[in-house]
């Protein structure tokens, strides 16, 4: 998509600090209105939806930037960092730069290796998802994130050379199991706090929290973007689409929740930008998108002049017909690691 967006209007709720002094690179004044809030009308759209991929991330986003008035600010240095890292992924920036595919430079960070927390909260034994699922969701994860899913050759040949080997890996860290009388938690984050019934997070700093439990309302799960606070950073999923075995839900049963809500997590918006043509992702090799695609579309689906990369996790098709990040999305997830990143200290 389009790589910066002259925002042309002004959110009812959010305004865009001109106050970078602080920030170690200035955005380009012609950048400085960058929208990285979220759009109102665009929740209500995908509010319309009732049958396909429901994920309430955004919606999230827009509560904790209400809720904290500090999150916008920490998500444009987040950005501004970003885009450092995007032009010197190895501190140096020798021969240009891109978070396109092409010509990416390496980072030298290597495999970057996640250990994971699950926190299963549950009210009925299905809902008490076994090791076994767990595990599957841990294979997955690492497959999608390493490209050695098995439906990776699905990629079309137009989008072949930007489909990414991400150098994430997931390994599981613990799980801890609550039983409790709620059978939906919804989506305040009341299940990442022990008062609430729930469990309190495990160190975000080093390590991914995921809370396995019924968010209710036909959502699959939320993750909260970086900049948030750390007592809430995570990945909430419901259990019947977390994992690829045991207590799974067609269409949403093999695991691809989990790496699109993990993509939220390592800071990657939804691949139309969470708005209409122009609406930008921050990732200048994913075509833009007039909106989500659902279910499993044909190849190609045109949208905005150009095919779109339905089969990008970050889509909201189904989870049989999405099976890649592309290069761009690679580059802006790792950015997070490197020096200065907000995930920099899960490094070691
Ligand atoms: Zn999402």
């Amino acid at each position: 998509m389009k790589r910066v967006l002259i925002a042309t209007f002004v959110y009812t709720f959010l305004f865009w600090s001109c106050d970078t002094d602080n920030l170690e690179y200035q955005i380009p004044q012609e950048e400085q209105r960058v929208d990285l809030g979220v759009d109102p009308s665009e929740l209500d759209r995908m509010a319309e939806n009732t049958v396909g991929r429901q994920c309430h991330s955004m919606n999230v986003l827009a509560r904790q930037l209400k809720e904290n008035s500090g999150m916008l600010k920490r998500i444009q240095n987040i950005e501004s960092h970003t885009r450092i890292f995007e032009k010197k992924p190895d501190g140096v920036g020798n021969g240009g730069g891109d978070n396109g595919g092409g010509d990416s430079i390496p980072d030298n960070m290597g495999t970057i290796t996640i250990p994971v927390y699950v926190h299963v909260l549950y009210s009925t034994s299905q809902e008490n998802i076994s090791s076994f699922q767990i595990n599957s969701q841990i294979a997955v994860l690492n497959n999608d994130f390493r490209k050695s899913n098995s439906d990776a050759n699905q990629v079309p040949s137009e989008f072949i050379g930007l489909a990414a080997d991400s150098e994430v890996e997931f390994v599981l860290a613990g799980v801890t199991r609550k039983i409790s009388p709620n059978t939906s938690w919804g989506t305040n984050d009341a299940m990442k706090y022990a008062f609430n019934g729930g469990v309190d997070v495990i160190t975000p700093e080093t390590h991914l929290n995921i809370w396995v439990c019924n968010i209710g309302g036909g959502i699959l799960g939320y993750a909260q973007f970086p900049g948030g606070s750390a007592s809430t950073d995570g990945v909430v999923i419901s259990p019947q689409y977390f994992g690829s075995q045991g207590y799974v839900s067609a269409p949403f049963n093999k695991g691809r929740t989990a790496t699109h809500e993990v993509g939220h997590y390592l800071n990657l918006r939804h691949i139309w930008g969470d708005g209409r043509c122009k609406k930008d992702d921050f990732v200048s090799d994913t075509p833009s998108s007039d909106g989500p695609n659902y279910g499993c579309p044909s190849y190609p689906t045109v949208n905005c002049r150009t095919n779109d990369m339905t089969m990008n996790y970050m889509d909201y098709t189904d989870d049989a017909c999405m099976y890649m990040f592309s290069e761009g999305q690679k580059v802006r997830m790792r950015a997070l690691f490197g020096v200065g990143g907000v995930r920099e200290s899960m490094l070691n």
